[in-house]
């Protein structure tokens, strides 16, 4: 009888890893940074002190690579310069969808908007961001993004912004204009009543602005929030208060998984885990949080 106990244990741990290596998962704020984009030599992770081979364009991009398939990520939005996007795109066209970042790590002017309708149509991105705007200190609902917004509402690209927070010390690291109150979701407001078909992504789940990110996501539930960087930067209990928070408020299918692993791709590992370990998700949540509402969103099948 211990026996027959001891050989049921080991198929259901068999069957329990099983299902977590098989599990599909969207990134929804994956970066396609370029060689020195950080300066040289790139600097450690700053949570696991591992410093990456980030030293050509080519180990960066086969080293992330290989982790979003070891770790079953079937798809994720690139967000980055067209350019760069372009390599991750042509390497693996049913994984990778482009996103246009603004600004960027090559300071890429924004588009003329006409040059901006073309590149939809061309299929050269099809969401707009990450959108650090937080970064200059400046907000979505500013009049100079107006025809941008009305062109994504229209062609229904998704617009993803960067809300919240920045790394320590921002204003004194090459952004004097950043500020925390910039990245209040509060801002995104006036955008979401003007544009009520618009599709917006309110990326690091605008941590710690929790109420208001809680405010924006129930009066307009067609905004969904992904949990980049906040899921391998902050302290762990901090994390998962704040996740745990946004999902008692009712909004767990608005939550989707991101790494935003930069120049550092053992933060996919990291903030995979994260959401496979938190004890208060259920199996269906992390399902919806890993790909079902991401999908949705993306619409992709
Ligand atoms: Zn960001």
């Amino acid at each position: 009888m211990v026996k027959l106990y001891l050989v049921f244990a080991v198929f259901a741990f068999i069957y329990v890893n099983c299902d977590a290596q098989q599990r599909k998962i969207i990134d929804v704020h994956f970066h396609t940074r370029s060689a020195g984009d950080y300066g040289m030599p790139p600097p450690p992770n700053p949570v696991t002190g591992k410093a990456p081979d980030a030293g050509t364009n080519d180990a960066i991009l086969r080293n992330n690579y290989a982790l979003l398939k070891k770790y079953n990520v079937v798809k994720a939005i690139c967000s980055g310069t067209l350019l760069r996007n372009a390599d991750y795109v042509t390497k693996d066209p049913e994984r990778f969808i482009s996103a246009l970042e603004f600004p960027d790590h090559q300071n890429n002017l924004l588009p003329d908007t006409d040059t901006f309708k073309k590149l939809i149509r061309e299929k050269k991105f099809a969401v707009f961001g990450e959108l650090g705007l937080q970064y200059e200190g400046k907000t979505l609902d500013q009049p100079e993004y107006e025809p941008y917004i009305a062109i994504c509402e229209r062609f229904g690209i998704p617009i993803a912004i960067h809300m919240g927070l920045g790394p320590p010390e921002t204003p004194y690291h090459g952004f004097p204009n950043f500020t925390v109150a910039s990245g209040n979701p509060f801002y995104l407001e006036p955008v979401l009543k003007k544009h009520a078909k618009l599709k917006l992504q309110i990326m690091h789940m605008g941590y710690p602005y929790l109420e208001e990110t809680k405010a924006i996501m129930y009066v307009y539930p067609q905004v969904y929030a992904d949990i980049s960087v906040i899921d391998w930067v902050l302290p762990k209990e901090e994390f998962y208060q704040y996740l745990k928070a946004i999902i008692t408020a009712g909004h767990e299918k608005q939550i989707m998984y991101g790494s935003d692993q930069m120049i550092w791709e053992d933060a996919i590992p990291l903030s995979i885990r994260m959401i496979e370990a938190a004890p208060f998700l259920n199996e269906k949540q992390k399902q919806d949080i890993f790909y079902n509402n991401a999908a949705r969103f993306y619409g992709i099948k």
